[in-house]
Order: C-alpha cells, then structure tokens, then sequence
C-alpha cells in the first residue's frame, strides 16, 4: 500500500494542505511506497512555535525524568527491528543485514544518551577565593533541529534526536525525501511514548523546507548530515542567523595497502567497505593506494572479490549489495566513470548499469574496481557515492601519505599493514578525523564522535557520545559568595 506521509507536530499528525509531493521509490523494484509532502515554511514555523512552546516545562523535567522516555523507546525501536530494518531497505537499497546494524546503530546512541544524569553534570570549585565558590552547569539550548540524508534513514537522526531529548531540548526532524519512511514510523513509535506534546516534531521536506529552519528564529542549534557543497551551506547560512551548528559533509576515504599486509583479509574487508551499502556510506572506502609489491596480489583478489559480489534486491537472502538510490544517481556515477576513462584510468572490473533480473526498473550498478587512476583528475578526487573503488599505487608509505592528505576531505582513512611503526606514522600523520587500522569503516561507536575533518565537517562538536552533549546544552558559570555578615544569624 502507498504510504501518503505527514508531518507530526505538536503531537499530532497532520496532512500538508496544498503541498507539493514526490513519490518515495524503492530503489530496487521500481515500486512507488509512498508519497512525502514538500512543506512550506509555516510548517516549520507551526513545528519551531510547538516546540517553543513545550521547551520550557520540559527543561524543567529532571534528567532521569527525562530519560525514562528514552528508555521506553529503545524498547519500542527492539520490538519493532524488523519492521523497521525492512523499511530500511526498501527505501534505501541497503541488504537487510546492512539495515540491520545501521538501526543497532540508532539504538546504541539512545542507550548512550539515557546515561544523561551523569553525561550532563558540571563542574564545582570551592574556594576559587576565601568564601567564594565557583560552578558551571550545562543548560539545555532551546529547540534544536536535524536536516538528515537518504543514506542511513534510521541512524543518523539517532545521533541527535536522544541527546536532544535527553539534554532538556525540544525538537524538530526533517528527514531526507528520497528516505523518510523509516523515520515517519519511527516517530509513530515516539507518539506512542506519551512525552509532552511539542517536545518532538517531524517536518518533511527538501531544499526550501530546510532553508526555512535555517532562517527561523525560534530554532536555535542545527545539526546537519548531507553533501559537502550543501553542508557548507547550511554551515554559513544558518551560523548568519545567530545558530549553532554542526554540518557532517561527503568524503572520500583513501585506503592504504602496504605490502606487509595480510592480502586476503584485506582485500575481504576493502571490497566489504568499497561495495557495501553499494558505496553510498561516508565511510565507504572508495580509493586504495597499494603500497610496493602490495599491487599485483591485491589487485588479483579484489578483481575476484568485485566480480563474485551478489547484486540484487535487499531483502532477498544471499544477496550482498543492493541497488543506488535513484537512476540519476546511477547516471552521475556512470557519467563519472565514464570521464575517468577519458582521463587515463583503466576498467580491472564492471564499469556499467547492470540488470537483475525480475528487477529489471532497479538502479543496480556493477561492482566496479578502476585501476591507474590519474592523482588529481576528478575521479581521484571526487565522491562518487556508489560501488565504485579506484585503485593508485605509491611506491613508498609517503607517497601514499601524500595522496591521502591532499584530498580535501578528511573523514575517513585507513592502513592495512601487519607493522605497528608504520601503523602509528600513518595514524599520526593522515589529515581525517576516523582512522581504521585493519579496518575498512572506521564507524564511531554511539559514545565516540563522529569525527569528520576538512571538507568533510563544518563546526566544532561533532554527533554522538559526549560531543553531542556539549552541542546541545550551553554551559553556565555562577560564580557566588555568602559573606557571614549579609546572612541572617541562626
Ligand atoms: P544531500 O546533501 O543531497 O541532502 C541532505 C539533506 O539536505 C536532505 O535532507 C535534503 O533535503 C537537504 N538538502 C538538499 N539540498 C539542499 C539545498 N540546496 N539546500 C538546503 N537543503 C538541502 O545529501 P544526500 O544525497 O541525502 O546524502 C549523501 C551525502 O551525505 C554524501 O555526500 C555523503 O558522504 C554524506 N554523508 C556524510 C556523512 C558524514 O558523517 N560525514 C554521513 C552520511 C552521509
């Protein structure tokens, strides 16, 4: 059944009057699953005035108030895994076991949040001077919102909405409109939790929607996760108005082969984080430098590891990569490959559209491995966002360092290598802020930040775990004396 999608505020659903809609796609079969409204600004308005409204008895709730919600929500998200992991894939492409791990994701961040009691204390000084003390509290910010993207529907507004919640906040979602299923029935299961009406809101849009919340007023702290170009966007946009916020980007995500590897675990793993989630992770590592002789061997296996990849639909078992998330999307992957070769690269692999059968309106592309690629030209440096890894050679560690840190985005990098010196150097010395050793998706746990660098994050504190707690209170200094003689006498 087509799904016609509303907006939930002030906790009520409501149907968008006059709304534009678009039609949400599963990426696999073609299938129209629902219909998602383009709201206007008076959306968001009545969503940021509904949440206004609310903040200022549930700043007063206590944290472990607070946080008995989250606690029946993480019950509600397990009891409901499989629908919602399903939902996941059909709107998204991810297989089902990549659906699976992005919502244990979500819930690992409302288990880190519920330890707000703790996670939000201040700090206490006596005696800064004689009689007077000193203390600094964390307040929460007002009413914050989440501009999330298609690629992990459930996880990434998890990295926000239970700190928000937790911290003394209300708030407002907006999900990506090519995903916004799995969050309309996440929030379906926030309804059931009997927080304060207005506490949590769910507005869906795109572009304009966004650029509303960015320039209303009333919402104080924005957290975004998107492209780059849109990230800095919302980075200078919104910083204009007076609020914080933080803007997750795109990458790129070299990995470096040495030649001391173990080849055969490390091809698995690249060829696992190159054409998982058919690449449209953050994470994915979309470029290997092979290291000396690393070249030849790795180049065999990963050959072997691409061309014997399942593609097919998500929720069918055996299948171990699904489509990309729309046909122009497929175009601009293909139009990409397609300069690469013009610029010198050569196909080890794939390199086209591919048709699976009984899924014949699918966006599946091939499972694509590019070798020679030329340093510098667009394919070298630009995120392609689908099953699609390049391959450079370096002749020493630091001609691959060099590669790797003159890329402009910083979010991942990774080394497989069986030497702990070589290790360490390439730890310390690569430009990106998550960094896998023997690793191919560096992925922060819930309590660790997401750490992106350069192109890749716009902002200071970054999603999950502590930083997130920082982002969504704003601390507050009291400095106070009691001299005897201004007291009454007992
Ligand atoms: P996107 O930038 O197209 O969209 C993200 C959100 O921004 C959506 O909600 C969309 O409605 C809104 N948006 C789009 N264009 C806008 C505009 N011009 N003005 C205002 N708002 C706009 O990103 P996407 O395609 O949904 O997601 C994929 C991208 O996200 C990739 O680049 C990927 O690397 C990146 N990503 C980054 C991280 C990270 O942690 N750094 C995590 C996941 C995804």
């Amino acid at each position: 059944m087509v799904k016609k999608l509303r907006n939930y505020i002030n906790g009520e659903w409501s149907d968008v009057q006059d709304a534009q809609t678009l039609d949400v796609m599963n990426p696999a079969t073609g299938e129209v699953l629902g219909h998602v409204p383009l709201s206007a600004a008076s959306e968001v308005d009545r969503a940021a005035q509904a949440a206004a409204a609310a903040f200022p008895e549930w700043r007063r709730t206590p944290p472990v108030a607070r946080v008995q919600y989250l606690f029946k929500l993480k019950r509600l998200l397990e009891e409901n895994f499989e629908e919602l992991a399903s939902l996941i894939t059909q709107e998204n492409g991810k297989i089902l076991e990549e659906a699976k791990g992005e919502l244990a994701r979500a819930i690992e961040n409302v288990d880190v949040a519920c330890g707000i009691p703790i996670l939000m204390q201040g700090d206490f000084l006596e005696d800064i001077a004689r009689g007077i003390d000193e203390f600094m509290v964390r307040q929460p910010v007002g009413v914050c919102a989440t501009i999330a993207p298609f690629n992990f529907p459930a996880m990434i507004p998890f990295w926000y909405l239970p700190y928000a919640l937790a911290c003394g906040n209300t708030y407002i979602l907006k999900p990506s409109e090519r995903c916004p299923m799995t969050m309309q029935r996440a929030m379906e299961f926030i309804d059931l939790l009997g927080l304060p009406t207005g506490v949590v809101n769910l507005v869906n849009g795109r572009a304009d929607t966004v650029n509303a919340m960015l320039d209303d007023p009333v919402i104080r702290a924005v957290t975004f996760v998107g492209s780059t170009p849109v990230a800095r966007h919302i980075y200078s946009r919104a910083a204009a108005n007076g609020k914080r916020v933080q803007a997750q980007g795109g990458a790129k995500n070299p990995v470096i082969v040495l030649p001391d590897a173990d080849l055969a675990m490390t091809t698995r793993i690249v060829a696992d984080s190159a054409f998982g989630s058919a690449g449209q992770r953050c994470l994915a590592s979309s470029m290997a430098i092979t290291v000396g002789e690393a070249r030849k061997p790795f180049m065999e296996a990963i050959r072997e590891a691409a061309s014997s990849r399942v593609v097919g639909y998500g929720l069918n078992p055996g299948v171990e990569m699904g489509p990309v998330i729309t046909s122009q999307s497929r175009e601009r992957i293909l139009g990409l490959l397609e300069r690469g070769l013009k610029d010198g690269a050569q196909v080890a692999v794939g390199g086209h559209a591919k048709t699976v059968s009984g899924y014949e309106k699918g966006n599946f592309v091939e499972p694509t491995v590019l070798q020679d690629i030329v340093p510098d030209s667009e394919l070298a440096r630009t995120e392609v966002f689908g099953p699609v890894l390049g391959v450079m050679h370096a002749d020493a560690i630091e001609d691959a360092l060099k590669l790797v840190n003159n890329g402009q985005y910083g979010n991942q990098v990774c080394v497989f290598t069986s030497s702990g010196a070589a290790a360490r150097r390439f730890r310390y010395e690569a430009e990106a802020g998550n960094i896998g050793i023997n690793i191919g998706v560096a992925a922060p746990m819930a309590f660790f930040p997401f750490s992106g660098w350069k192109d890749s994050f716009f902002g200071d504190l970054h999603g999950q775990g502590k930083h997130a707690v920082e982002f969504f209170t704003q601390t507050k200094v009291v400095v106070e004396r009691w001299p005897s003689d201004w007291s009454r006498k007992f």
